[in-house]
């Protein structure tokens, strides 16, 4: 029995989706509005639990290829000062790697093989059932299937159609992030300077995933294997940058796209300004943060900037999947669950959706077990990204504080509260296995 499904989206959760069910015996079709299949810009963090969905589908041969472990970072003051120093135990193995997206992309895109018909130029516009099966159409023509996945991102036109109760909400901050090229870096870059930590700061954070998100490597942290990059992690009131290196200067490496990938995040609304004019603006806001900010804005061109919506879903869909007939419509990655970017969590989610869905559909039989399956894929998915949605927003609230008054306090908490806060909810996130197939 030919078992169909119709993927709407080509991002990292459709893509990873598309690839999972064609492996596992289904005839897919993806459809992406875009005029070709591209990839996202700048970097991604891999949490352990985005690197195990990773393996489950079948696509972590190439991931020691394309990934660079983030050493213990610490977390500092905008003066220098440690809130968390960095945990000089361990080297980072065990913890987040971060990716090029363009690699990324590839490894996704080599995983879809060559059965699934690849529709791009196509914008969905409307999800109405066909009778007794779900389907989607640009207006011009109709897909239908046994599944469609709708994995077409925060402003799904088919979530928007099936949960309209739910909205597309800014998270209150606008954030940027670039890749800047080995040959733009400056020297040392990937380093923090000895004279601007203060080694009185609080303690350090435990060791494991449950490490503040990005940490930088210190002067006089841990020597380093070689292939392990230089991360660091700023916060001052309402402002954070945090910075990790692809591979490292010089060596042929672990990503072929190497450099160093930051992340600026400041209060406010995304941000309308040219390229040019932004770049200013994030020179002035971060202007006198220690090394290596200043220079890593200076060695960025306004064309490195990619500034994305950071917004999240309220409420989230009270079900990921929405039966008819013997089958079904089911979301995956943003257009399920958007959330902030504090945890850096979106993509890993996304991969985590894609596994899910691949175990679950292996052996689902339209007319048998398949809406039983769509079921359980709800059931498995959306507590744990509503968990994860809001330990990332708690954690925006504390990062990113504004109040003079209240960023001292936070400040002083970090030394003490605020890790085991921060431990907490990265190694919750990052908790997750696969389930059985
Ligand atoms: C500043 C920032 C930093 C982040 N850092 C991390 C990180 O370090 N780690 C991490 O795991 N996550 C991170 N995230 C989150 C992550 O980027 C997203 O969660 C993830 O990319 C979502 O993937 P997706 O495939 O669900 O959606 P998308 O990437 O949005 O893909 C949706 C796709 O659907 C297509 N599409 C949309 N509408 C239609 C339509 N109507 N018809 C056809 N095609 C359509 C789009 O063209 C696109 O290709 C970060 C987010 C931000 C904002």
């Amino acid at each position: 029995m030919i078992r169909s499904a119709v993927v709407v989206g080509a991002g990292v959760g459709g893509l990873a989706t598309a690839g999972a069910l064609a492996r596992t015996g289904w005839s897919v079709t993806l459809l992406e509005r875009a005029d070709r299949l591209r990839p996202g810009r700048a970097a991604l963090l891999l949490w352990p639990n985005g690197i195990r969905a990773l393996r489950a589908l079948g696509l972590g041969a190439g991931l020691d290829a394309i990934a660079t472990p983030v050493p213990p970072a610490g977390l500092r003051r905008p003066d220098g000062q440690w809130l968390v120093q960095p945990d000089r135990t361990t080297d980072g193995r065990g913890g987040p790697v971060v990716v090029h997206r363009e690699d990324l992309h590839d490894a996704l895109v080599a995983g879809l093989g060559d059965k699934i018909d690849v529709r791009t130029g196509v914008e969905v516009r409307t999800a109405r059932p066909a009778g007794d099966r779900p389907s989607v159409s640009d207006g011009r023509a109709t897909w239908e299937a046994d599944v469609v996945v709708a994995a077409d991102g925060l402003d799904s036109v088919i979530r928007r159609r099936l949960a309209p109760a739910t909205t597309a909400t800014s998270g209150g901050f606008a954030a940027w992030r670039a890749v800047i090229p080995w040959y733009r870096v400056p020297p040392d870059s990937g380093r923090l300077s000895a004279d601007s930590s203060d080694r009185s700061g609080p303690r350090a954070s435990p060791g494991g995933p449950g490490q503040s998100p990005l940490r930088p490597r210190a002067a006089d942290a841990p020597h380093l294997p070689a292939g392990t990059g230089a991360a660091g992690e700023v916060i001052g009131a309402g402002l954070r940058f945090q910075h990790a290196s692809l591979g490292e200067r010089g060596s042929s490496g672990a990503s072929s796209r190497g450099g160093i990938y930051w992340v600026a995040t400041v209060p406010g609304a995304r941000r309308p300004e040219r390229p040019e004019a932004q770049l200013v603006l994030l020179r002035r806001w971060f202007a006198g943060w220690p090394a290596p900010i200043t220079e890593l804005l200076a060695a960025t061109e306004p064309d490195d900037l990619v500034q994305d919506p950071v917004a999240e879903l309220r409420p989230m869909p009270s079900s990921f999947v929405f039966p008819v007939g013997i089958g079904g419509y089911a979301l995956v990655g943003d257009a399920a669950h958007a959330m902030t970017h504090h945890l850096s969590q979106g993509a890993c989610l996304a991969l985590e959706d894609a596994a899910t869905l691949q175990a679950l559909l292996l052996d689902a039989i339209p007319g048998r077990n398949l809406g039983d399956r769509l079921a359980a894929y709800s059931q498995d998915r959306r507590p744990r990204v509503v968990r994860v949605a809001q330990q990332s927003r708690r954690i925006g609230a504390v990062l990113q504080e504004r109040g003079r008054l209240l960023t001292r306090a936070r400040d002083m908490a970090l030394g003490t509260l605020a890790p085991r806060l921060l431990d907490r909810a990265s190694a919750g996130a990052a908790d997750w296995r696969p389930p059985a197939r």
